[in-house]
């Protein structure tokens, strides 16, 4: 677009919107720091001119954007927020004040904020307790306190015990009232909110004045006022003195009532609440009329009615039923009649009302023993998760311990495999021993101990062997039994000693002469058997040539002198039996014996063999 080709007008109309859209930028653009300032000036403002602190509330929240607030500028709205439905309440304002609290809870919802809708519920309950709509206002009220019961905020919840207690005062039900303000007293005490706790007190006092009278509470209302003066309370202390008047009043108690209720309407006026302003006049104006100065009565009055017509219905009726008794009094029964015709027409439609507030305030006591019925039914669910969560800590106990259990059974396991294992290795080297021992002893059995040559048992059993073998091939065994010559002269010669050191070279020199296959053994004595496979007897009768010549080439050597000896060998082939062979092997070599010794003599053959 082509500036220069604007028309005048135009341009200045650009100029216009230009101006415009900055100062809405400006205005948008309040920051945080303004809001929190705008919130203490008017926060100071309030009592003294309302007007110009809801200018600067308007200002403060001019801002659209309520979405896109941070945690403190949130605290900072919802502040502003209640602040001037605060001040638009003290104005009458309930419907603009209403709005705002509508707003506080939209901002609640999408902020997402528990503490911030009680409050918005607490602020639309208060507005509706304001404007006489009780059932409602205690709808809201149970509703902040369900909200607030949730997130512990003992404070806040002991403001809606009060509201709650307040809410029912109105509408009648002085022992609930009674109750719910214990609670809210109690609730405060033990946040150590004192301030509060005072208020709640006050409250307290007027219900039990309703229920006991005016003189149980008396002290109350006294202690209250005391309390609130200490902790600087202002507005208690002002209700305080207000209720106060209002009980001595009832009491008669001129005097004190007088000081009492002047002070409280001083303090009432600059506290701008139009109920409470309404209500002092109502007293004033009984204690004039207790006084029996009429027209002064009538004109407070008369105060109280502008007031409560204007901004309480709650206190209209009775208002109107003391200036037309008053009036009534005075003689001006005219007036009085217009006001009663006034008051039965406000009757009516109250009582139509009333009905509906009934009715809906069945719905609320409902309501109300329902979240009783849901707080019992939460308290089981806890219960039932207490439980639950015991028999999960027991079930985890069990998994442990049989965790433990099993893991104490796999250590013993493999402990016992270990110690299985190093006894089969124990008892494989044992076994090993063993055989060897066995090997051993059977070797031994086996061995003579003095030659090292077979014993008898062996020659027998290894000769059966050979003879066997001998049967199966077919081929010759021969035995041959070799005794020594005068043996016994040996030992007689030389010692026993000696004469075994004799057996042994002999035993040295059979093995020597004879071949690997042979078996060689010690008979018994100074005897040997010789067992000779494939051998036939020409071939054994060599061999024990072969020994006889050796021992006759040279004499034994022994330790001492050297030892000649000489053997006789009787020889025999094997046929079918070992025994029968060396017995006539043994035979032969006794028939060597008698023929004179160192001879071979071969069983079956005739003449002996000289040596
Ligand atoms: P012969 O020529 O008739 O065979 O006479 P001999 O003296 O050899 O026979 P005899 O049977 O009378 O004596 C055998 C001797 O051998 C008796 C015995 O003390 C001796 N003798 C037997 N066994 C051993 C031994 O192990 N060591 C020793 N030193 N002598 C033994
Ligand atoms: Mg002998
Ligand atoms: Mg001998």
């Amino acid at each position: 677009m082509d500036l220069h080709s604007v028309t005048a007008p135009c341009r200045k109309t650009l100029v216009l919107a230009a101006v415009i859209a900055l100062s809405l930028m400006a205005f948008a653009a309040i920051g945080q720091t303004d809001r929190a300032e705008l919130l203490e000036q008017a926060k100071s403002l309030r009592n003294d001119d309302p007007e110009a602190a809801l200018k600067l509330l308007d200002r403060a929240l001019a801002d659209q954007q309520t979405d896109r607030y941070s945690a403190r500028e949130l605290a900072t709205v919802a502040g502003l927020l209640e602040m001037r439905a605060a001040v638009q309440r003290g104005r009458a304002e309930y419907d603009a004040a209403s709005a705002d609290a509508q707003r506080l809870g939209e901002l609640a919802k999408r902020s997402n904020e528990p503490g911030l809708a009680a409050d918005a519920a607490f602020l639309q309950g208060s507005i509706e307790a304001e404007r006489g709509q009780f059932a409602a206002a205690l709808d809201r009220f149970h509703a902040a306190r369900r909200r607030l019961e949730g997130i512990d905020r003992p404070v806040e919840l002991a403001r809606i015990f009060n509201a709650i207690g307040v809410t029912h005062n109105f509408t009648g039900d002085q022992a609930r009232a009674r109750e719910y303000f214990q609670r809210a007293v109690d609730a405060a005490r033990d946040a150590g909110a004192e301030g509060a706790a005072a208020t709640y007190l006050g409250n307290l006092s007027l219900t039990v004045a309703e229920l006991e009278g005016p003189r149980a509470a008396l002290p109350m209302l006294r202690e209250v006022l005391q309390l609130s003066e200490e902790t600087g309370a202002e507005t208690t202390a002002t209700m305080a003195r207000a209720n106060l008047c209002d009980q001595l009043v009832k009491l008669e108690e001129h005097d004190e009532a007088e000081t009492t209720c002047l002070a409280a309407l001083d303090e009432v006026d600059r506290m701008h609440q139009a109920r409470w302003q309404a209500g002092i006049r109502l007293t004033l104006g009984h204690l004039r009329r207790d006084e029996g100065r009429l027209e002064e009565a009538v004109d407070w009055y008369r105060e109280a009615l502008a007031i409560a017509s204007a901004s309480v219905p709650t206190i209209e009726d009775e208002v109107l039923a003391s200036l037309s008794e008053a009036l009534e009094d005075l003689g001006q029964t005219a007036e009085a009649l217009t006001l009663t015709r006034q008051r039965v027409a406000l009757r009516d439609q109250q009582r139509q009302s009333e009905r509906r507030e009934l009715v809906e305030e069945l719905e609320v006591r409902y309501e109300v023993e329902r979240s009783e019925a849901d707080l019992e039914l939460l308290r089981l669910q806890s219960a039932l998760q207490k439980t639950q969560l015991q028999q999960r800590n027991m079930m985890l106990m069990a998994l442990l311990i049989g965790l433990a259990v099993t893991l104490l059974a796999a250590i013993g396991a493999v402990r016992s495999y270990w110690i299985t294992t190093r006894l089969k290795r124990d008892l494989a080297t044992r076994n090993s021993e063993l055989e060897q021992a066995v090997a051993e002893i059977t070797d031994l059995a086996r061995h003579d101990s003095l030659t090292g040559l077979f014993n008898r048992r062996a020659l027998e059993e290894l000769g059966q062997r050979e003879v066997n073998r001998q049967q199966r091939h077919g081929e010759p065994l021969s035995v041959m039994l070799m005794d020594i010559d005068y043996f016994k002269s040996i030992n007689d010669r030389f010692g026993h000693a000696v004469g075994d050191e004799v057996l042994q070279s002999l035993a040295a020199l059979l093995r020597e002469n004879l071949r690997d296959t042979d078996l060689v053994g010690r008979w018994g004595g100074e005897e040997f058997l010789c067992i000779l496979p494939k051998t036939d007897l020409a071939e054994a009768e060599h061999s024990a040539h072969r020994i006889q010549s050796a021992l006759e080439a040279a004499p034994i050597q022994t330790a001492g002198d050297p030892v000649r000896l000489t053997v006789t060998c009787g020889i025999a082939a094997v046929d079918t039996r070992l025994d029968q062979a060396i017995q006539r092997a043994d035979q032969a070599m006794y028939r060597g014996k008698h023929e004179g010794r160192n001879v071979i003599v071969v069983a079956g053959r005739g003449a002996p063999d000289p040596g």
